[in-house]
């Protein structure tokens, strides 16, 4: 077993630079314009091995660049000629998914027209037969719709030389294991297949074991670097925890906050009082529909939502950048989730701020806690929180929702285009525009978004009137 340590401190020392690996110039080169200056632990610990063609198991940390792990290799077993489905990745949601396509997509740059089609569930099988009718390289999907599809054959995978598992882990706990064994049956017997996961439950060993050959197994260990991650403990009794919650966001008033609780109802719970008192919370947990789910993450990652309330299950291998604060609204019993959890605040390098509220019960997950980490907690009282006198937390921005995206051919310029130079707003006022299928979400500045959006409904975008609203709390 090969093991490596990350430390984000680390140098980028000649062991972690990319071109000692047998990638393209053109490769080497995009990897430059992205910002990957040099590897991450799990890339540096993977990749050399994967390129050789062998089997892998990879266990790291969410957020420590599995998927460009995986992407560089499966592109690097690519023919861009052979008009064929020569990668399958399954994966455990839409959202993972539409983030896998999107990161092989910019990685897949360097070559020209490799096409890359995503399969989930939750979205009409018509059209996804049509997109699969035009061919495709590089197929990311969920494993219950690529069993559809391969049922009814609208998938062929004869020319397949890599299969790749993402969230592994994930994926058991939602039930995919028979999935997941019916679709690799499904693939050719020659063919490279990698599993990456965050944790290294017993059914991963049991997942391989039906159909991965001779796999190399490389762990980077999931303790954070540590120092740049500022935690603090306070202790709550059960009716103060929620609350709490509230003091904690006035007291410090982070820009963007993750706040994890452990169950669903806690997660209703909070979300009600968050909102009740003003703040701009929304929830994210399992039973929403995709398009609420895809409206809260939007929301939060363009900075017109402050608060998002998540269990972990729900919030499990998202790619959100870095975040000013993570909450910890109940303590997790399981040590290494703990560590994931605020190994979402303080990343590359910045410093970042874990809250964490236990109760007299919660003292024995506290214990393993510390006993992981190898460290005590600080505890602090809740009675110095002092709501600074700057009145409620509002987020920057607020995000307004264009019915047509994609399929109406829109696009972030055309947007931009008609707030600035249509409607005279400044580049400033607009944030990110994400174009979906079917709708568009524009961040503006908040104060501006009402009149934004009559502004927009009056007027045209790409020479066509639109229907617009301010997305509300
Ligand atoms: P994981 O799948 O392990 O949770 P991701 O693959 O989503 O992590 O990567 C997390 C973030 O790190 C992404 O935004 C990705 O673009 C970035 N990233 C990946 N590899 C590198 C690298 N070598 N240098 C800089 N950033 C990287
Ligand atoms: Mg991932």
């Amino acid at each position: 077993m090969t093991s490596a340590t990350p430390t984000s401190s680390t140098p980028a020392t000649a062991a972690l630079s990319f071109s000692q690996l047998p990638l393209s110039p053109a490769m080497l080169a995009n990897l430059q314009q992205l910002g990957y200056l040099s590897m991450t632990a799990i890339q540096a610990a993977s990749l050399p091995a994967a390129l050789l063609g062998k089997d892998i198991i990879a266990q790291a940390k969410t957020g420590s660049g599995k998927t460009a792990a995986f992407a560089l290799t499966l592109l690097a077993n690519l023919n861009p000629r052979r008009f064929a489905v020569q990668t399958l990745v399954l994966c455990p949601t839409r959202e993972l998914a539409d983030q896998v396509t999107t990161e092989i997509r910019r990685l897949a740059r360097a070559e020209d027209n490799i096409k890359v089609v995503t399969l989930c569930g939750g979205v009409p099988l018509r059209g996804q037969l049509a997109t699969l009718e035009h061919g495709a390289h590089i197929v990311v999907g969920t494993p219950g719709r690529l069993m559809d599809h391969l049922e009814r054959g609208s998938l062929q995978l004869d020319a397949l030389n890599t299969l790749v598992l993402d969230e592994a882990d994930r994926m058991l706990d939602m039930g995919f294991f028979d999935d997941i064994v019916k679709v690799a049956r499904q693939c050719p017997k020659t063919r490279q297949t990698l599993l990456f996961s965050a944790t290294y439950p017993e059914g991963i060993a049991k997942l391989s074991a039906q159909f991965m050959r001779d796999p190399v197994t490389v762990t980077v260990e999931a303790q954070h670097a540590g120092g740049q991650i500022e935690q603090r403990w306070y202790q709550v009794s059960e009716n103060e925890r929620l609350d709490a919650v509230s003091r904690l966001l006035l007291h410090f008033r982070p820009a963007s906050t993750l706040a994890f609780c452990n169950t669903k109802a806690q997660c209703r719970d909070l979300v009600a009082v968050l909102q009740a008192q003003g703040f701009s919370a929304l929830a994210l947990f399992g039973e929403l529909e995709q398009r609420e789910r895809d409206q809260v993450l939007v929301r939060f990652a363009n900075k017109s939502c402050s608060v998002l309330v998540a269990t972990d299950v729900a919030a499990r291998g998202l790619d959100i950048a870095s975040l000013a604060a993570v909450i910890n609204v109940d303590v997790t019993p399981d040590a290494e989730v703990h560590i994931h959890r605020i190994g979402r605040t303080g990343r590359a390098g910045e410093s970042g701020l874990a809250l964490n509220l236990a109760s007299m019960n919660e003292m024995g997950s506290v214990g393993k806690i510390e006993q992981l980490q190898g460290r005590e907690s600080a505890w602090h009282k809740l009675d110095e929180l002092t709501p600074t006198g700057k009145g409620p937390l509002v987020p920057p921005m607020a995000t307004l929702h264009i019915q047509g995206g994609r399929k109406e051919k829109i696009r972030p310029g055309d947007v931009l285009g008609a707030l600035t130079a249509d409607l005279g707003y400044t580049r400033e006022q607009v944030g990110k525009i994400n174009v979906n299928e079917w709708s568009t979400y524009v961040a503006v500045d908040r104060a501006l978004a009402q009149q934004m959006a009559s502004r927009l409904n009056a007027g045209r975008i790409k020479g066509k009137s639109v229907k617009v609203r301010v997305l509300e709390d």
